[in-house]
């Protein structure tokens, strides 16, 4: 057992998806040839100005209702100011003093167990959210190092935490959790590969029960939610050690290698940079008008636990079912309009969740990242439809997966498959019948076991009339045709 206490504060920056940078007119892609979505104002060139593109605003404060933060009165523009070539203004716009969200929390569900699948779930605290503009990005080869201001002066939500996390398995969770909440308000698609979400993660320990905090370091280049947790786990085992002999932890920022599976020192308390942060003369401060802000929060999406446990009580689905649907806004916006059609949300979501999810990773190239729905010619009306012929009995529901597959690939509704494919039940009896006196006159035994009361001895029979109607045969009409057989040939 650890003796000491854990304590975890993130720092979490998320490119909020606007048409155009922060404070000019150039467009930002991921992808784009280096250097094409740049201009004067994002180059730094003497003599520009900023102007404020209000829609980065508007996003940054959406988000800050959605996580619970108040929105400020007015927000406030600073220079931070540093000397490095991602930044040929040799300052970044911040919102230092003054930021626009305050105060906030994260609903997150720890792990579960073995008897809990579903895990306990807590609120963790946020400091606030501010906005701020990316600089460009270095990369470094052997020969050169290169700068893409491309990304230059996309707006930025920087969404720091209170130290109010306690294991890696905790900051995991809350990642998640504030990922999947972005990602239902369209505010990002937060992809960490593609630097959408960034985070930096800030580690100390002090001893159990103890309310005064330790001394932290902060983990820089945490580029996936596997690199936060490995390192978190590195910086928690390193401090511990050092504690143990007697030593002190370093206030230092560190940088995390993925490939050595650890971390180094980047530069300590002394050798931190001073900011020299003040008030952008070129930038007003902004006022909030309050009749948008009451407009923001009356237009909020619904949070994704809050829409999982409304699918838990209203429609009874299972924690297995729900988590997963919740766990994807395409696909559970993809459910709900599946539901409009059909009214059937158990049968309906078990399509979703088993049948679609499996094509869509069948269908998914080795290497790229997954298909999603909305690249497939699959709609929620077919879904539906599907549900409605299994259920009123034109088709069975092993016909329903063959419908299933081809419709993913084709689009066309079940009824149109149905009809090309010739696939509704064979419910002519006479041919069923002959089947089913051939069955049972091949199998005595299993007959001799029904007839003792082993209703399952049944099942023996029912497999080769399958393979001979080619599924077509609708079970419950086979299952009494069988009993009423067996029972005339006593
Ligand atoms: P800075 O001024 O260096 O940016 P902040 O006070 O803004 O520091 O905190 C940055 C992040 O570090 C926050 O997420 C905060 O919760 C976290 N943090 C602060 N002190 C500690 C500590 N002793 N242990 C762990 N995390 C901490
Ligand atoms: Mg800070």
């Amino acid at each position: 057992m650890m003796k000491y206490e854990v304590v975890i504060g993130l720092e979490i920056h998320v490119q909020i998806k606007t048409k155009t940078k922060m404070f000019t007119s150039a467009p930002y892609q991921y992808g784009a040839e280096p250097n094409t979505l740049t201009d004067a104002v994002v180059l730094g060139l003497p003599g520009t100005l900023p102007v404020l593109n209000y829609e980065a605003i508007e996003r940054c404060a959406q988000l800050g209702l959605m996580l619970g933060c108040e929105i400020a009165e007015v927000c406030k523009w600073d220079r931070k100011n540093y000397f490095y070539p991602d930044s040929p203004k040799n300052y970044q716009l911040t919102q230092n003093e003054q930021p626009l969200c305050i105060g906030g929390s994260v609903e997150i569900e720890l792990p579960g167990s073995a008897r809990n699948i579903e895990g306990e779930h807590r609120w963790v605290q946020l400091n606030r959210i501010h906005l701020e503009e990316d600089p460009g990005k270095l990369s470094h080869t052997a020969f050169d190092s290169l700068i893409d201001f491309n990304r230059a002066g996309v707006p930025l939500a920087e969404i720091v935490t209170e130290p109010d996390l306690n294991s890696s398995e905790e900051a995991v969770a809350f990642l998640n959790a504030l990922r999947n909440l972005i990602v239902f308000a369209g505010i990002s698609d937060c992809d960490m590969e593609k630097g959408q979400m960034r985070c930096d993660a800030n580690v100390s320990l002090r001893p159990k029960g103890s309310d005064v905090l330790g001394t932290r370091t902060e983990m820089k280049n945490l580029n996936s939610i596997s690199n936060v947790k490995a390192s978190i786990e590195y910086e928690i085992k390193r401090q511990a050690k050092l504690l143990d002999a007697g030593e002190s932890v370093t206030q230092e920022t560190r940088r995390w290698d993925a490939s050595k599976n650890s971390s180094f020192s980047l530069r300590s308390k002394e050798e931190a940079h001073d900011y020299r942060y003040f008030p952008d003369p070129d930038l007003m401060p902004d006022t909030m008008d309050r009749n948008i802000v009451q407009s923001l929060k009356e237009a909020l999406p619904e949070r994704p636990f809050d829409r999982q446990r409304r699918y838990q009580e209203k429609y009874s689905l299972p924690y297995t079912i729900t988590s997963v649907l919740c766990a994807d806004r395409e696909l559970s916006d993809f459910f709900e309009s599946a539901l409009k059609n059909h009214d059937s949300p158990k049968a309906i979501a078990n399509y979703l969740v088993n049948d679609l999810l499996r094509e869509l990773s069948a269908h998914s190239e080795v290497g790229d990242s997954a298909l999603s729905i909305s690249d497939t010619k699959m709609k929620p009306e077919c879904i539906a439809e599907l549900v409605e012929v299994v259920e009123s009995g034109i088709i069975s529901k092993q016909i329903a997966k063959e419908v299933f597959s081809e419709m993913f690939v084709s689009g066309e509704s079940p009824k149109v498959i149905i009809e090309k494919k010739d696939l509704s039940q064979n419910n002519d009896n006479s041919e069923i019948e002959a089947l089913c006196l051939e069955a049972i006159a091949n199998n005595p035994k299993a007959v001799a076991q029904f007839r003792e009361g082993n209703s399952k001895a049944i099942n023996a029979l029912k497999g080769p009339i399958m393979k001979a109607t080619k599924g077509k045969a609708n079970p419950a009409t086979l299952d009494a045709l069988l009993q009423k057989l067996i029972q005339a040939s006593e």
